[in-house]
């Protein structure tokens, strides 16, 4: 009896570093500053993503910025004042969509930035140039619009179908078009040494929106998770599945979301899903909706995703 129960303890002490090791190494490292889809303006969509053991950060939309990175100081993710985060760790801006949730925080933020990249479709950049960026609701802090332009930022415009570099970053960064209500939205496909990581901005399902944009993006991604290449995809779910469809104004519910996901299995094969990230983003208050869309998530999860919910100011490696 005694030599069995040794016997299991030297297994178990062999065991354990087997099972660390197994798991292969990070290669992103996310670093969300507000996971919300409103109403709390301290805490609204943004998530800094750069390459494991780099602090070359891009961020994926601009909601709330400084209350979350003295989040990220004080859980002690990094290690320098947070003024110094937002001037010298985040490269460059990959904007979704121009609603303020997704951007207040680069606007209110911008007097004490450093000069860097906006990267968006051209109608989200419009937007931004036109409506944020001017000297009657803000400042010009951009080097394109209205006279004068202070010339801290860039727009840089992406378009579908092209790969280009995020400055600074050794990460590039392909966008795709989204259907969100009124707005053409943004997916973003960022690529870090052949691994990468797919953030989509607010967007309603196919069948709700008329569209065919998100069945494009699962096609275009299908290969990457096959290959296992795809560390994982963020995209919100907004409401819980009690929303009627008609009042969904171009976002998901729990419901919709994993309609989705059947879309993408059927292209790649639902062992190919088995415990893949799907990060959910954008939830939105008050507390009891945010409950029942985690319950709801966890009830209709068939294909047995890895589902991750994301804290403000705590770090997520993959
Ligand atoms: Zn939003
Ligand atoms: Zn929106």
């Amino acid at each position: 009896m005694l030599r069995t129960h040794r016997f299991i303890t030297v297994l178990y002490f062999l065991l354990i570093p087997f099972s660390v090791f197994s798991q292969s190494a990070p290669s992103f490292r996310i670093v969300p500053l507000g996971v919300l889809g409103g109403i709390d303006e301290s805490n609204l969509s943004a998530y800094m993503i750069a390459a494991t053991g780099t602090n070359n950060y891009v961020c994926m939309d601009a909601g709330t910025l400084h209350y979350g990175i003295q989040q990220t100081v004080d859980n002690k993710v990094f290690s320098i004042p947070t003024e110094q985060v937002l001037r010298q760790y985040i490269k460059g801006y990959c904007i979704s969509h121009a609603h303020l949730d997704h951007i207040a925080g680069l606007i209110i933020n911008s007097p004490d930035d450093t000069a860097k990249n906006i990267y968006g479709l051209a109608s989200t950049l419009q937007t931004i140039k036109t409506h944020y960026f001017t000297w009657d609701s803000w400042a010009n802090f951009a080097d394109d619009g209205e006279a004068p332009a202070l010339k801290k930022y860039h727009y840089q415009i992406l378009t579908p179908d092209s790969i280009i570099p995020i400055k600074n970053t050794g990460m590039t960064v392909q966008a795709f078009p989204l259907s969100h209500s009124n707005l053409t939205s943004t997916a973003f496909l960022v690529n870090s040494n052949d691994v990468y990581i797919l953030y989509l901005g607010d967007t309603g399902a196919d069948d709700i929106e008329k569209s065919h944009n998100l069945h494009k993006l699962w096609q275009a991604v299908a290969p990457l998770v096959k290959s296992k290449k795809l560390k994982a995809i963020m995209i919100e779910t907004s409401f819980p599945d009690e929303q009627p469809d008609k009042t969904l104004f171009g976002h998901l519910t729990p419901h919709w979301l994993m309609a989705e996901m059947d879309d993408l299995a059927a292209l790649t094969g639902t062992d190919a899903l088995k415990g893949f990230n799907v990060i959910i983003t954008h939830l939105k208050p008050p507390q009891t909706s945010i409950y029942k869309i985690k319950l709801q998530l966890f009830n209709e999860n068939k294909l047995n995703l890895n589902l991750i919910y994301p804290q403000q100011g705590e770090a997520i490696d993959l």
